[in-house]
């Protein structure tokens, strides 16, 4: 830092400002400049590419510094606040001209950063969470809210793997703490890349409806959150909606890794939308209905009761065709209704803003009718509800013309017919540009210059303008020369200069009018926030669902039946993913089949035989269900989940080594501790990260403890052939395999999942279509025999301590001959497509 007595006065001031924003870049305005100085200089001329000077003044000499143009600051903020950084804007508040050699006046007039950016048009389908987290003896209280949406939304959990798994989810772009939140904890989330902002006080004086939240710990929560919002926002959050609290519990859970594993929303190789449930799914026609379908996928409900009203409407578009396309068309016209409104309430809306909202209010009595024309009492009574904030749409079709300008200072924004005085004034504009070019056809006559013309800048306001090779005609005696170009004379009279005055005062004046009508106008809009947002939420969830209704239709998906108790069957099931990805219809439907007493699915198969697809499938079935989209299946019976675990090996975390184990463990840790009954485990090939007997053991007693301890329903799969033994004792596990089989001397992975374990010598079959040499195969199936002759057969392990329980292997499964002819369902034959027996619910 410099030493205090060499600055000069300004940067004194700044060094003041900088005092107060230390962990951000402070923009300091100069002229036509904003300018960074010392460390923030150094590292932001490197992040923004910029020229690295020092400040010239003799006594700065030395002070590092980099500067953007002032137009160009947003841009430059962007960058800094994609990158993680906070952003401090510190304006003139006066003209410089006014400080009469005095210090310009300053202030920072906003501080921008990652968890607060507005309106950043690239992520219109996205939103930008900020999160409060406080801690108290039963845990912690979350906090978090979308600004540019204002939405706001609080809970309580009780550990810290639920409040990460939770920010995480969230995708918080920064997480706001308070004074004295414990180190050990914020070490640990910076660790996992999570932004994180202090404050040390509090802000009281606000108003805010707090009436929707129950307990003290998450009102606190919100207090610090908004009080956040008013620091660094300084300006309107009127808004913000009412804050909800929610439980984590009334969703079904996805652990952030679940998430991500199961590609719900970045494909895991590429880290883009495409390729994931919510790039099929999304289907929808404005930027608020493809946010609100990632929430539901983020949040899948667990209520019968509110997933059947869903699947209803899913129905009910469905089954209306014309009405659908209909409304979608006049939903295609609606724009970004939630953000329009964030915008109002900042300020910051502008002409084009409320053309946009106009034209989006003008869609809704269309839809109303649209949609009520349908006759389904369960639609309508939802859309009865709609207000089409008809006051708001009247005013802005009387007040604003249909194409203004970005700028809502420069006039031409008002109609004609709004306002009197500023009629008067248009006219009075309007009737000296009618005189100017009567003036311009006089002067033409006069002169005999033909192609004299009447032109204004701002230097000398209107003037007259004679080429150069028609100089000579022009009448001296009455024009005066102010300018000349190249080509050209510029001449002003006094009867011009006279007309221009009355000309620029009405112009100035209908400005300024302008100006303030528009203001007005913007007041009004926002007292009626609120009926905007809730027409916005009310036209996003029936935007997600025809998204679900188009998906459904496109793809052959039906409505799942939700029953009771534990049991679950899924005729013809597909993955929506890989279905829509792989061309002509190629995807091999499977059943899945749980009955009472199944707990585990034991898959076993070839590498790239399909057990992976088939377990991400019902993981995917059982999410799509429970957000109330119809389901990839021919039917689908399933129970209500409250968790959904899974371990699934990812691409690039199979880098071997301990540290996958270790994950693997922690995984697999997590579900046996918090798994009930009602939960789904996913195990992909638990164990195979370290040695084989190592793994296989753990695997096995993962498999035993699920069983008897935590009874969830279960999918592992395995290539430790020696588990499938665990079926013949223990009642809970089944085993299926996915085969492959010869054709024409290739290897053809049939895909289909068949009733038992696979075959045991599978591995060298697949060697021997691979082309190994003869000796090799037949070595192997001699050390193959060997090793089974003297193994070490699956046992219990209660019963190790009794060697007399010992139990022998199961004789090896004989190849099916007909495959096609196996079922999954017990006792029962390959099923009809027309059996209405199907649609029944399985009583317990
Ligand atoms: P595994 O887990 O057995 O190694 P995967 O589940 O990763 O195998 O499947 C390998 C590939 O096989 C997938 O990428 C997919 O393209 C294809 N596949 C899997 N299941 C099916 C199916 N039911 N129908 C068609 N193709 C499938």
């Amino acid at each position: 830092m410099p030493q205090k007595t060499k600055e000069t006065p300004m940067m004194e001031q700044y060094l003041e400002y900088k005092k107060q924003y230390p962990d951000a870049f402070l923009l300091y305005r100069v002229g036509d400049f904003y300018e960074m100085f010392y460390d923030d200089a150094v590292k932001g001329s490197q992040i923004l590419e910029l020229t690295l000077t020092s400040r010239n003044k003799k006594a700065d000499e030395g002070i590092p510094m980099c500067g953007v143009p002032h137009h160009a600051i947003e841009g430059y903020i962007d960058t800094l606040v994609d990158k993680g950084y906070k952003v401090a804007v510190c304006d003139q508040l006066e003209n410089p001209a006014d400080a009469q050699g005095k210090m310009v006046k300053r202030g920072v007039t906003r501080v921008v950063t990652p968890g607060t950016i507005m309106d950043k048009s690239s992520q219109a389908k996205d939103n930008n969470y900020i999160t409060a987290i406080t801690s108290n003896r039963n845990g912690f209280g979350l906090a978090y809210a979308d600004l540019s949406t204002g939405e706001v939304k609080v809970t309580s959990v009780d550990n810290e793997l639920d409040l990460t798994n939770e920010l995480q989810n969230l995708d918080t772009k920064e997480t706001v703490v308070y004074g004295k939140f414990p180190q050990k904890y914020l070490d640990r989330l910076r660790k996992i890349g999570i932004l994180i902002s202090k404050i040390d006080e509090l802000e009281e004086n606000y108003s805010f409806d707090f009436s929707n939240i129950t307990s003290e710990n998450e009102v606190s929560t919100v207090k610090l959150l908004i009080s956040y919002l008013i620091k660094t926002q300084m300006r309107s959050l009127d808004h913000l909606k009412a804050a909800q609290s929610y439980e984590t519990s009334s969703y079904l859970l996805m652990d952030h890794s679940a998430q991500s594993n199961l590609e719900l929303f970045k494909n895991i190789r590429t880290n883009k939308k495409s390729g994931t449930l919510l790039w099929l799914l999304d289907e929808t026609k404005t930027a608020m209905g493809s946010r609100l379908l990632k929430q539901w996928l983020a949040r899948p409900l667990i209520s019968v009761d509110k997933l059947k009203q869903r699947q209803q409407l899913v129905q009910v578009f469905l089954d209306n065709y014309f009405q659908r396309s209909s409304f979608q068309d006049y939903l295609t016209k609606v724009y970004d209704l939630e953000r329009l409104a964030g915008r109002v309430a900042y300020g910051t809306v502008n002409g084009r803003d409320l053309i946009q909202l106009k034209t989006s209010l003008e869609q809704v009595p269309e839809i109303k009718s649209i949609l009520l024309d349908i006759g389904d009492d369960n639609l309508s009574a939802y859309v009865e509800q709609i207000d089409e904030v008809a006051d708001i749409r009247d005013l802005i079709d009387k007040a604003i013309v249909e194409e203004p300008p970005i700028s809502v200072t420069d006039g031409g924004l008002i109609k004609e017919g709004y306002n009197d005085q500023l009629d008067q004034y248009l006219d009075a504009s309007k009737n000296g540009k009618q005189w100017l070019a009567t003036l311009k056809a006089k002067e033409q006559e006069s002169t005999g210059i033909n192609n004299l013309k009447i032109g204004y800048n701002k230097v000398f306001g209107y003037y007259i303008e004679v080429s150069r090779g028609n100089i000579d005609k022009v009448p001296e005696d009455r024009y005066t020369r102010k300018q000349t170009l190249v080509n050209a004379e510029r001449y002003i009279t006094p009867e011009l200069k006279e007309k221009e005055n009355l000309i620029l005062e009405a112009e100035e004046k209908s400005k300024s009018l302008e100006y303030h009508l528009f203001d007005q106008i913007r007041s009004k809009v926002k007292k009626q926030i609120r009926r905007i947002q809730a027409l916005a939420n009310i036209l996003s969830r029936l935007d997600v669902l025809q998204s679900f209704a188009v998906v459904s239709e496109d793809y052959h998906y039906v409505a799942p039946e939700f029953v009771s108790g534990h049991q679950l069957e899924i005729k013809d099931g597909r993955h929506p993913v890989v279905e829509k990805v792989l061309s002509n219809n190629s995807y091999i439907p499977n059943d899945v089949f749980f009955d009472q007493e199944t707990n585990i699915l034991l898959i076993t198969g070839p590498n790239m035989s399909g057990k992976s697809t088939y377990m991400r499938q019902l993981a995917l079935i059982v999410i799509m269900a429970q957000i109330g989209c119809f389901v990839p299946a021919t039917s689908a019976k399933l129970p209500i989940f409250d968790h959904i675990f899974t371990r699934i090996g990812a691409a690039d975390d199979l880098i071997s080594g301990d540290s996958t184990f270790m994950v693997e463990m922690r995984e697999a840790n997590d579900a046996l501790k918090h798994a009930t009954e009602n939960s789904l485990i996913i195990f992909d090939e638990i164990g195979r990260g370290t040695a084989t007997y190592d793994g296989m053991a753990l695997a096995q007693a993962i498999i035993e403890y699920i069983d008897k301890n935590v009874k969830a329903m279960t999918m592992f799969s395995t290539h430790y052939h020696e588990l499938t033994e665990l079926e013949s004792q223990l009642p809970g596990v089944k085993n299926v395999h996915v085969d492959a089989s010869e054709e024409n001397g290739d290897l053809v992975f049939l895909h289909k999942v068949l009733p038992g374990p696979a075959d045991k010598s599978y591995g060298i079959h697949v060697a021997k279509l691979a082309g190994l040499p003869d000796e090799v195969l037949t070595s192997a199936s001699k050390i193959l025999s060997g090793l089974e002759g003297n193994s070490v057969h699956t046992t219990l392990s209660e019963s190790i301590h009794e060697p007399a329980a010992q139990i022998q292997a199961q004789p090896s499964v004989t190849p099916v001959e007909d495959e096609t002819q196996l079922s999954l369902f017990p006792e029962e034959k390959p099923v009809k497509k027309e059996s209405k027996k199907e649609n029944q619910v399985i009583k317990e």
